[in-house]
């Protein structure tokens, strides 16, 4: 049992203006794995309904629906209504954490690792500090995915920066806190992203980058929101692409490969940088070709937000639907531009594509300095 929850008049507004046409069918991953409509978006935004009105209980298993939308904003972009569903489940998820509902024990779990060990991947608590130059031209933010599971990413970047004559320095392991914010723990959020904020001011850079969209979102919008920091910050297709066309940066050849590139939902849907990416694939010699579903209808990868350490069991079969997609293309190589979208693919790959390479961006160009 729960009290009362309490969504402000912003949320509830939102989750009531959805008129159930059902639209979002055709774009949520987590609908199109498991073929229920208590999985996708409406059913969500019904479940939020029946939840206000006393209706239904918050079980674990309907938190389970909730807790798994990984923030997409895939519905949002076919939604004829427009319907904020994004903003709403979030303020519905703080809420019923607020109300002390129980939560499912893995949504529990992953917060627990990221505020108590600074990321999920750390094996008790441990202090990150950045290593490198000081003071340095630029900050590398690795971000707690490409310090663990892509850190080739992180090398590539290293690669790149010293081609371009920088000095830098890299702050890899600590999770940035946005995946704790879109769970729904606002205030675990503001902790992370405190902890943050003290190691941006230590590293003292004067641009901070990351190969990473949420991260790079949390340094962008929610620095300036949670804690009053605003950092000069880009993500890494905007600074590579600058460093190009500034001459910083010179590829010394090309490939003749055909490319299709996954826009990150964060990157794309959610910051509007669909062209930089596609700029630098240009740049780097690549045919592209598009896959039907790309920009603004990209289809999510499944791995946003964390989601793939919480619900294994969904995100695996979404990536390797997106694999699918590139090889129907005719592509070669996949590329993307997010360490969380590269680990998902080029996991998909090894099972269902192994004809297709999956690169981030970096490593792509890395090759050709
Ligand atoms: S597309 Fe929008 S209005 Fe239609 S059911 Fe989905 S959320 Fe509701
Ligand atoms: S944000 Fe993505 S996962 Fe969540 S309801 Fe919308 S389409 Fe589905």
């Amino acid at each position: 049992m729960t009290g009362r929850l309490k969504l402000p008049e912003a949320a509830l507004t939102e989750i009531y203006r959805c008129f159930r046409c059902g639209y979002c069918r055709s774009a949520c991953p987590t609908f199109a794995v498991t073929g229920s409509e208590s999985w996708n978006a409406r059913g969500r935004l019904l479940l939020a309904r029946a939840l206000l009105e006393g209706q239904l209980e918050p079980t674990p298993g309907l938190l389970d629906r909730l807790f798994s939308c990984n923030s997409c904003l895939a519905c949002e972009a076919v939604c004829p209504a427009v319907v904020e569903v994004v903003d709403a489940l979030v303020a519905l998820k703080e809420a019923l954490i607020t109300s002390g509902a129980e939560l499912p024990d893995r949504i529990a779990r992953l917060a627990e690792a990221v505020v108590e060990q600074g990321s999920p991947f750390a094996s008790g608590a441990r202090e990150f500090t950045a290593q490198g130059e000081r003071p340095a031209d630029v900050l590398v933010f690795a971000g707690c995915v490409a310090s663990e599971l892509e850190p080739d990413i992180i090398r590539a970047l290293e690669k790149l920066l010293d081609a371009a004559g920088l000095s830098y320095s890299v702050l890899e392991g600590p999770c940035c806190g946005l995946p704790l914010l879109k769970m729904g723990f606002r205030h675990r959020a503001a902790e992370a992203a405190r902890r943050l904020a003290d190691k941006l001011r230590a590293a003292g850079a004067e641009l901070v980058i990351t190969p990473c969209p949420m991260c790079f979102e949390m340094l962008l919008h929610y620095l300036p929101r949670l804690v009053g920091l605003n950092v000069r910050a880009e993500h890494v297709s905007i600074f590579l692409k600058r460093l190009l066309r500034e001459g910083k940066l010179v590829l010394k050849r090309k490939v003749e490969l055909k490319a299709t590139y996954h826009d990150p939902c964060v990157l794309g849907r959610g910051l509007g940088i669909y062209e930089a990416p596609r700029e630098l694939i240009w740049q780097a010699g690549l045919a592209l070709v598009e896959m039907p579903r790309s920009k603004r209808s990209s289809v999510c990868c499944g791995y946003g937000h964390l989601n793939f350490l919480a619900y294994p069991e969904l995100v695996d079969a979404i990536a390797e639907e997106r694999v699918k997609e590139a090889l129907a293309a005719g592509a070669d190589v996949l590329i993307t531009a997010c360490p969380s979208c590269l680990h998902a693919l080029s996991g998909a790959a090894r099972r269902v594509a192994r004809a297709l390479a999956v690169s981030d961006i970096t490593e792509v160009l890395a090759e050709l300095v």
